[in-house]
This record gives structure tokens, sequence and C-alpha cells, in this order.
């Protein structure tokens, strides 16, 4: 068994990409089948330079290692266009010099008459001599594949099931263009025929244009292989999946901070489903379980919060392992923070603020104000339910109590200390907590007051107390 992805190379991979991507790779590690990347670069109009290198680089950073390829289709063009000669000397394929202008006006007179529109075989008929004439003269030509009439093309998708259509309503396609390399078409089956691929798994956009190339199979005579077709992914109103409605490109996800595993994670289950209420799943254990037979048919929609929260599970797993993975997040992480921090200071900024994000880049948000108190208005230092006066006695109470504190600066004894405020006074949480926490973070919301002592340890944490109470004057 051998199987393929096989990206144009016409901007970044795309999150859809990425999930055939990984489609693929599950199916070849479950079956022990080889995997190969063919870069399909033959529409030169649409080509973007580099992009080749840089899918090949974002699937890596993915984890998605190839067997074989890359292949390149543009410099396999002599193997295409020897098919080609062979279907035209077989007749089952014409050259046609039709211009553009008289296809235009072709295609605009068959829409205007409400029909399809489709090549009306003007070429079909052209006699040897006329066709020797005209490439001696060098008038430029396509080469289109022969329909016969009124003929039912049938195949069965191995998701989507029986496809039948009528070569009455196919066009006669173009296989080879007049720059000479081939069409998509052409140059998908003379592959895949030629790579020896078994199962064919891509986005269902391709899905209409099968039959086209069940044909071809048939023409050459060709073992046909299995078809997979994966369902679209979509925004969540339902429409196809854009970069109008956010992030599409996977190695915008991953310059976030996006863990690779978590979105590998979050979109294997976009169109498959191991039927189990099991969410997080090991790239192994996706391995272990994937199985084309539960590839749903329905649109997968694309949720980012549900992105997030895979993200966010793993992020807290991972600091919970506090392991080699745990190391080297907290490497990642370091980039988002002031150079020459300290790698304990790190440590527990990392900690506090990591049970709390959806993605890493995050932090250079989050973390701001341990680094610079923000400026804020005295008014938010009062809780709703408390006055000024309760509000300045707690923080009172709280610089004392820090200031005599003498066990270690540690997060479980600062909560202790904080409860038994409260235990030990009239005031109420209110009074304590909520200034506490706005006079350490100047923020409405901020992680809990312990937490930010922890961080920002003793002196600072009184200065920005004196600070609170400085204001409320
Ligand atoms: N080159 C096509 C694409 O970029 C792949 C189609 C296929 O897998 O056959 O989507």
């Amino acid at each position: 068994m051998k199987v393929r992805f096989a990206p144009s190379p016409t901007g970044y991979l795309h999150i859809g990409g990425l999930r055939t991507a990984l489609y693929n790779y599950l199916f070849a590690k479950n079956n022990n089948a080889k995997l190969l990347l063919r870069i399909e670069d033959t529409d030169r109009n649409r080509y973007v330079k580099n992009a080749d290198q840089q899918i090949i680089k974002t699937l890596k950073s993915f984890g998605i290692e190839f067997d074989e390829g890359p292949f390149y289709q543009s410099q396999r063009l002599e193997i295409y266009q020897k098919y080609v000669k062979q279907l035209v000397k077989e007749d089952k394929a014409y050259y046609c010099f039709c211009s553009k202008e008289r296809l235009d006006e072709m295609r605009s007179a068959q829409i205007a008459e409400k029909k399809i529109p489709k090549y009306d075989r003007h070429c079909l008929n052209l006699s040897e001599e006329e066709i020797k004439k005209k490439l001696d003269n060098k008038e430029s030509y396509v080469v289109r594949l022969k329909l016969l009439d009124n003929q039912d093309v049938i195949f069965k998708d191995e998701v989507y099931g029986e496809v039948k259509i009528n070569t009455n309503n196919m066009d006669d396609q173009v296989l080879l263009k007049s720059d000479g390399y081939p069409t998509y078409h052409l140059a998908v089956v003379v592959d895949d025929h030629e790579m020896d691929i078994t199962h064919i798994i891509r986005g269902e956009e391709w899905l209409p244009s099968t039959p086209k190339h069940i044909l071809l199979y048939q023409m050459f005579n060709w073992e046909i292989p299995k078809f997979i077709h994966l369902p679209l992914l979509l925004n969540p109103d339902k429409s196809k999946l854009s970069k109008r409605q956010g992030d599409v490109a996977a190695e915008d996800f991953l310059k976030k901070g996006y863990l690779p595993e978590a979105i590998l994670n979050y979109i294997a289950f976009l169109g498959w489903n191991p039927k189990t209420t099991k969410e997080i799943y090991s790239i192994e254990e996706l391995i272990r379980d994937f199985d084309i037979a539960k590839i749903n048919k329905a649109g997968a929609i694309f949720n980012i919060e549900k992105l997030n929260w895979f993200n966010a599970e793993y992020v807290r797993n991972i600091v919970k392992e506090k392991g080699q993975r745990y190391e080297k997040l907290l490497e990642k992480s370091k980039k988002y923070f002031p150079k020459n921090l300290e790698k304990n200071k790190l440590e527990n900024i990392f900690i506090v603020l990591s049970s709390r994000l959806n993605y890493l880049s995050e932090l250079e948000e989050s973390s701001k104000f341990i680094f610079e108190l923000p400026d804020y208005d005295s008014q938010m230092l009062i809780f709703k339910k408390s006055d000024l006066d309760k509000t300045k006695a707690g923080l009172k109470l709280i610089y004392k109590q820090l200031e005599n504190n003498t066990a270690d600066w540690e997060l479980e004894n600062l909560d202790n200390l904080l409860k038994n405020i409260v235990n030990n006074s009239e005031l109420n949480p209110g009074d304590v907590f909520w200034p506490l926490r706005v006079a350490l973070s100047g923020l409405d919301k901020s992680p809990s007051p312990s937490e930010i002592l922890w961080i920002l340890e003793k002196n600072e944490s009184l200065d920005r107390i004196n600070i609170a109470l400085n204001k409320l004057k």
C-alpha cells in the first residue's frame, strides 16, 4: 500500500491541507504503507516562489515525515507528454487549436442559451494534413481528451459511496496545455499510476474531478486506486473555511505558539471520529486507532475555541509532568519575556500564567504587568461591596503581615497568610483579596493575589501595595 500528499505550491499550507497530510500519514503508519510527497506545480499562473519549501518546512515542524519525495511535476513534463502522444495515437485525445477568443465567445453564447458550457468539439475532426500544417506553423494548441458519447462513469468513493456521471454531462477536458505543461487531471493520474499509489486520500473538493480521472485510468487501461475523499472544513457559520474569518495557514498557528501535537490532535477529529469519549490522543494513539471506515461525510467545523481548549489542555499537562517537554516549552516561552530574566523567576511566571493561556504568544501580553505596573484608577482598588476605609485597612494589614513574614516565600505559605488575615479580622475577603490583586497587577483581571505575590517577590510586592495606599490617601 502506498499513499501520497500532493500539495500545490500556491501559498502556505492550509489547515485543511495539514489535515489531509495528517490523514495520509496516519493511514500510512497504521497500515505499514509508504507515504510520498509530490509537489503539484504545473499551474504556472498560481505558482508562488518557495511555497514548496515553506510547505515542506511546516510539515516537518508537525513531525509529518515522508518515505519518498518530494517529487516535482514540473520536472516530469516529458513523461506526461509521452502519455498524451500515446492517447492521441490511439484516437483517445485530439489537438485543439481554438483561440482563447473563440472559446470565450462560445462559452458566452452557451451561457446565454442556458446551456452548461462545454467545448463544442470544433477541432475534433481536423484532418491529419490540417493538423500537421498547423503544427508546422507553430500554432498554439492544447490536447483534449476525446470522450465517448453517452457513457456512464461509475466509481465508489470509500467515504461518499457510489458516484455516477454520464459523459454527455462532461467536457472534452484539456490534458496538455499550450505551454507544454499537463493539466492537474492528467498529471495526477499519470503520477498516481507511475508512483504506484494504492489509496488516494484528499479533500472533498476533488470529488467532482474524480470521474475525469477514472476515464483516464480506463483509457490507459490502468488499475484504479481506492478513493477516500475527506469532508470540507467549515467556518462556524458553515461557509467554507477561509482566511476572512481568521487564521487558516498552519504555520500561523505555530507562530502564535500553539503546540504542533495539540493542533494535530484537534484536526484529527475534523472529519474522523474514533467513536469514544476520549479526546486527548497522542500521535501514537491516533496512528493506532485511525480507520478510514470512521471518516464522516459531513463538513467539519473548524472551531478556534475548541483548538484553544486542546492547546491549553496540552500545556497544562506538560506543566504538570515537569519532564523534558516542560523544559522545551519553558525554553520556547523565553522569547515572550524580557531578556536576562532569571530562570527561577521565568519558571514561576510560566507556571502561573500557563494555567490560563490558550497559546504561548499570549504570554507576552499577559505578563506585562509583572515587569511594569500599569497605571490604574484608585477607584479600581475598592471592591463593589467594600468602601475606602475597609480597603485601606485591608491593604495596611497585608502590608504589615507581609513585611514581617518569615516563612518561605512560597505559594502555599502566601495563600495561608492571606487566608489567615481574613479569618482573624473583621474584614471580608472582598476587602482584602480584591484590593491586593488590583494593587499588585493594576488590572481588573489577573491571576490570584497569592500567585502574583509569589512571582513579584517581597520587595516589589510591598512597593506596589504602598503605591496603592498612596493612591487612596
Ligand atoms: N494538488 C492538489 C491540491 O493542492 C491535490 C489534489 C490531489 O490530492 O489529487 O489540493
